[in-house]
């Protein structure tokens, strides 16, 4: 069985005080008790991962995770933050290849796959992001690109390293857009990415790896993004801002 998950990445959102109460209004929430066997990972600033990560620490279902770690493993990097600095916040995920980084940040493929593999080394998941671009979706090339995504990247990983990952298909169209894909849209493409990885990795990893949908997934609509045979979940922005929000997508399963 998969792993249903659904994680929360704030962005550059809420000081340090509000994000410590959206963490309270998230862990006193009767609701977010109701559905155990859903993961749900927080996804805060790098300034919160210490304390989220205390409040969090005795709840089975609730993990936390980075935004982002540098591709280096330690030294004169002025004003990043290592794989091994967020481990000992306690994070256990980290975002790697989110489409705001990829576009502002220019992180190419060479870097992100050095950010998979220090996070690796320090025993953090990687959730590693893909998709494509309006006018790739227009085009009809969304597959080839997120195809040579994956193959520039986390498919030049050993079998067993692979196996650690979460994917995450995130339509940059659809990110902050209020623009989501439709089922029909999200399941045809983690249907594809699975395939490929069936094809690189065999059937056990393929039918094993979680694969998450990102892009303007919120209450209304996640429950029949979720009921997708091939999405185990949601990586959600905006709507993770609302303790109410992020709890009702997780019991959207
Ligand atoms: C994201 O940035 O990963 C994301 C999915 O954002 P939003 O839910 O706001 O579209």
């Amino acid at each position: 069985m998969r792993k249903k998950i659904v994680a929360g990445n704030w962005k550059m959102n809420k000081t340090f005080e509000q994000g410590l109460n959206l963490v309270d209004e998230i862990i006193q929430s009767s609701a977010i008790h109701q559905t155990p066997e859903v993961l749900k990972i927080i996804i805060p600033p790098f300034i919160h991962l210490h304390s989220v990560s205390e409040k969090t620490k005795h709840i089975n279902d609730i993990e936390i995770g980075a935004q982002n770690c540098n591709n280096n493993e330690a030294g004169a990097f002025t004003g990043e933050i290592s794989a091994a600095m967020i481990a000992s916040c306690g994070a256990k995920y980290v975002l790697v290849g989110h489409s705001e980084r990829r576009q502002y940040y220019n992180e190419t493929e060479a870097i992100l796959t050095q950010k998979v593999n220090h996070a690796i080394s320090k025993d953090i998941t990687p959730i590693f992001c893909v998709g494509e671009n309006l006018t790739e979706r227009n085009n009809n090339t969304h597959l080839e690109t997120v195809k040579q995504q994956l193959k520039e990247t986390v498919f030049n990983l050993s079998v067993t390293d692979f196996s650690k990952l979460i994917i995450a298909y995130e339509p940059v169209w659809a990110i902050g857009t209020g623009v989501t894909a439709t089922s029909h849209q999200a399941q045809g493409m983690h249907n594809y990415i699975r395939s490929e990885i069936n094809k690189k990795f065999g059937k056990e990893t393929s039918e094993s790896i979680s694969i998450l949908y990102g892009g303007s997934c919120n209450p209304e609509n996640a429950k029949e993004l979720f009921a997708c045979i091939d999405v185990d979940g949601g990586l959600i922005g905006g709507a993770s801002l609302k303790a109410n929000d992020f709890v009702a997508i997780a019991n959207s399963f």
